[in-house]
């Protein structure tokens, strides 16, 4: 028997075996590809802030937490600045 926190230490093929959950698919961090567009479409700036950041400044952040099964995709992304991106806490 596996608990929560095995499954959610873990990604890829076994955990959504074992709970159905396509995100354990996703690697949890985001890439670079999915990020640099990311920050383009925010016109380099932080989602929360709004200030502008050069893009190693700025971190990829799951809109759907990761915890709470959300996805790394596009869709599930946006670009906050580190301050921002700490200030929101654990995702
Ligand atoms: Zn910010």
């Amino acid at each position: 028997m596996i608990g929560d926190d095995e499954i959610q230490k873990q990604q890829g093929i076994i955990p959504y075996v074992l709970t159905g959950d396509k995100h354990y698919l996703d690697l949890r961090a985001f890439p670079d590809k999915i990020k640099l567009a990311v920050w383009e479409k925010q016109n380099h700036k932080c989602a929360i802030c709004g200030k502008e950041f050069d893009y190693q400044f700025m971190e990829g952040d799951h809109f759907t937490p990761w915890r709470d099964g959300g996805r790394t995709t596009i869709e599930n992304c946006q670009m906050l600045c580190r301050e921002c991106n700490r200030r929101k806490g654990g995702k």
